[in-house]
């Protein structure tokens, strides 16, 4: 007779993996549910156009589960210059903190080739069509899940008047590791070094009104490019390069979410089934991350005689992770909602407080060394 499952994990995005590989090295039985891909979904849909900035304690996590892509599809930032939309400027450099990187760029799709690889070769993990029966079941459905519903979670969602556009650039000039944003008044827009060191292409993350993203992403390639650059100045367009659109373009609604409850008797939410941030900061899986390290913790160091789905059991790892994921909620919604007054007393006051901080030292300091997450 087989053995019953311990866990069914419901979702198999890159929390969703993460956390049956952790459970799997605890010897736990765990049964992944992936969506079933409809008929018409085929092998030449587009690849996601996304790169992660991920912190160091993903790296170490992923890198523990020999699930770290190689060079080209990482790219260390060395180099982080931010914009206000008055003067405003903030740099941060890994070599101030004495760390290898401010943040790691990991191409999405090699990142889940690398996940996908791991759990096939784990025989503790078993891929299955729909949910089973299991002491505990983990949600790791995205943002829109529906087994929420199902665990009567309440989702306490804030919808942003904007929408992520994603794409992939290639510019004349080399990167160097350098990480760009700037906060032009509403929008916000990011330039993320890739294809390692010395490469000269950039993710693009560009946060605009829905009606901007809408027109945005009709535009012929070339108009396009021109938009974009038009939000730097000419000292800057200079380091960047003249840029061309080299992938599709993507977009994504953009939310600040949290559910209500995180644990029930036998159930739990991870990951963007269990909040989402904006992405101006770049945090959203580094907070799935740790949702699936602290949970595979709690887990590990359960009382002999404590149930997988003990609510008690659950509440521990609800208690360690809602507190960290509420500041980070908090941060990227101030910023989000002081750069987007349009008033120009607020512009002078956010433009002012770069400039303080930018000359703060060790307070900037520790703040690099937080950011980096170790
Ligand atoms: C434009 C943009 C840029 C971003 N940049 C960054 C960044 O730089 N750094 C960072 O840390 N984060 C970033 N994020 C956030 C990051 O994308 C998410 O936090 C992360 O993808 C969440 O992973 P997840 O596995 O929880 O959910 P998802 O990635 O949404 O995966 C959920 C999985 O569950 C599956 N699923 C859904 N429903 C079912 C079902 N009923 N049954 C079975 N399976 C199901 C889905 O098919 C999917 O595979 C960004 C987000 C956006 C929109």
């Amino acid at each position: 007779m087989t053995k019953p499952f311990d866990v069914c994990i419901r979702g198999d995005g890159v929390v969703g993996r993460t956390l049956a590989l952790l459970l799997a090295r605890e010897r736990l039985r765990v049964a992944l549910v992936a969506r079933p891909t409809p008929a018409a979904a085929s092998a030449d849909a587009p690849a996601d156009v996304r790169a992660y900035a991920l912190n160091g304690a993903s790296r170490e996590l992923l890198q523990t589960l020999r699930c770290w892509p190689e060079t080209p599809f990482v790219t260390p930032v060395q180099e982080m210059h931010i914009w206000g939309d008055d003067g405003g400027k903030l740099d941060f450099s890994a070599l101030s903190v004495a760390q290898e990187a401010l943040a790691w760029i990991v191409e999405v799709p090699a990142l889940e080739q690398q996940l996908i690889q791991a759990v096939r070769y784990q025989p503790h993990i078993e891929m299955v069509q729909a949910p089973v029966k299991a002491a505990l079941s983990v949600v790791c459905e995205g943002k829109t899940s529906q087994s929420r519903q199902e665990f009567g979670v309440d989702w306490r969602i804030k919808p942003y008047p904007q929408k992520a556009i994603a794409a992939r650039l290639q510019s004349d000039r080399p990167h160097g590791g350098v990480a760009r944003e700037w906060f032009a008044g509403g929008d916000i827009l990011a330039l993320l070094p890739l294809a390692g060191i010395t490469g000269n292409s950039v993710a693009l993350v560009w946060s605009v009104s829905v009606e901007r993203a809408e027109a945005l992403e009709k535009l012929p390639p070339e108009e396009f490019c021109a938009a974009l650059q038009a939000v730097f100045d000419p000292e800057v367009a200079q380091q960047v390069g003249t840029l061309r659109l080299i992938s599709p373009r993507a977009s994504w609604p953009l939310a600040l979410a949290t559910a209500g409850h995180w644990v029930g008797p036998g159930w739990a939410l991870a990951g963007d089934a269990a909040h989402t941030v904006h992405p101006l900061a770049g945090q959203g899986l580094n907070l799935g991350l740790a949702d699936a390290v602290c949970l595979a913790k709690v887990i590990a160091q359960r009382e002999y005689w404590r149930a997988l789905g003990d609510e008690r059991l659950l509440r521990r790892y609800e208690r360690a992770r809602k507190a960290d994921v509420a500041a980070m909620g908090a941060v990227t919604d101030g910023l989000h909602g002081l750069f987007a007054q349009t008033d120009g007393r607020w512009q002078a006051l956010r433009n002012w407080g770069m400039k303080g901080f930018s000359r703060s030292g060790l307070l900037k300091d520790w703040i690099t060394r937080q950011a980096t997450g170790l």
